[in-house]
């Protein structure tokens, strides 16, 4: 009978686990109990190891024990290898769960990496489309560009016929004349600015003088197509005021009064001059200090006479405005109930104070 110190010495298990295994097989397990061979056999066989060991153990059998102890160095067995120590299972199970949680995010990330390789080949094949489509933009107007290029000028044409300078102006002049139509169905034109400044305009001379003052070229036309007036006398004469206050530097107007549909198309065609500022007063009641502050915000005050302003409304203006020598002061004429007649009495009255400021006698009109 050997001792768990005898099972030790020959494999190497710890006394603790050799103790162990004994109570887990129903051996007893107590320090320095005598383990019958039948359980010894079975001790070794269990922790079996290299075939020498079971060489060993088969001497064992046949020999006395001392003499089993001396040849056992001699045997030489290599080291054993202790068993590894046996795992609990909730220890497994928890190793089992981690081994799933790691599987799936190893199977997670996989997938995410499919993901990302598939948007990262749809966003390449978006630039290889948008590159491709530069690509014909490029292409087409180089295709395009050699045939602008080649394109004579009307100069150039006319001077390969003989006609340069002034003669090639006079050229082109006979050539509208004779075959404007043709002209102008045939040549392309690749910078219109040249066109801007050619106006229809009628033959009012109050029209003529709006239409030189803001330097066009006038093309001769019926009163409604006349690009200052359309055929309203309210819209020419407002635009001839509108040129007179640009000119005279005067571009704050303060109108009092009126009646609401004139005070409207007043309005209305202010919007069309956006140099002008123009602030219209109505039938609302103002006192001194506003209507000083108002009449101090502007270079003409204009009285609309007659009209639904009452004397009172109108007076704190007309007080602010004689106390005040920078603006000038513009009344419409007895009647004159209209855009047309205010706007012509701003006209004459702007021009009378520019006279008198250069010491000139009025220019009358
Ligand atoms: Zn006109």
């Amino acid at each position: 009978m050997v001792t768990e110190f005898d099972l030790h010495e020959r494999t190497g298990v710890p006394v603790a686990a050799i103790r162990q295994w004994l109570r887990q097989h129903g051996f007893g397990g107590r320090a320095g109990q005598r383990v019958p061979p039948a359980v010894e056999r079975r001790f070794l066989e269990a922790h079996g190891g290299p075939g020498d060991q079971r060489e060993l153990l088969a001497e064992r059998t046949t020999r006395p024990l001392t003499e089993v102890r001396r040849m056992a160095p001699v045997a030489a067995p290599p080291p054993p290898t202790p068993e590894a120590p046996a795992v609990p299972e909730r220890m497994t199970v928890a190793m089992d769960d981690s081994a799933r949680r790691v599987r799936d995010l190893l199977q997670r990330i996989g997938s995410l990496e499919a993901e990302n390789a598939e948007l990262r080949a749809d966003r390449e094949a978006a630039r290889q489309a948008a590159r491709d489509a530069r690509q014909e933009v490029r292409e087409a107007q180089a295709a395009a560009a050699p045939v602008v290029e080649t394109l004579p000028t009307l100069g150039e044409a006319l001077g390969r016929r003989g006609l340069k300078g002034r003669q090639a102006v006079d050229g082109l002049r006979t050539l509208a004349e004779a075959h404007g139509e043709a002209l102008l169905a045939g040549l392309a034109v690749q910078d219109a600015t040249i066109l801007d400044s050619v106006r229809p305009v009628c033959a009012v001379i109050t029209c003529r003088e709006v239409a030189e003052g803001r330097g066009y070229l006038v093309v001769p036309a019926g009163g409604t197509a006349c690009h200052v007036c359309k055929g309203s006398d309210n819209r020419r004469w407002f635009r001839r005021m509108a040129l007179q206050l640009t000119r005279a530097g005067r571009r704050r107007l303060l109108v009092v009064g009126g009646a609401a549909d004139s005070r409207a198309e007043f309005d209305r065609l202010a919007r069309e001059e956006p140099d002008l500022k123009v602030h219209l007063v109505g039938e609302d009641r103002v006192d001194g200090t506003r209507a000083r502050a108002l009449v101090r915000g502007a270079d003409v005050v204009a009285f609309w006479v007659s009209t639904e302003l009452s004397h009172a409304d109108s007076q704190p203006f007309k007080d602010a405005a004689r106390q005040d020598p920078t603006v000038v002061i513009a009344a419409s004429p007895p009647g004159g109930r209209g855009v047309a007649a205010l706007a012509r009495a701003v006209v004459e009255a702007v021009e009378t104070q520019a006279a008198k400021a250069a010491g000139l006698p009025r220019d009358v009109r």
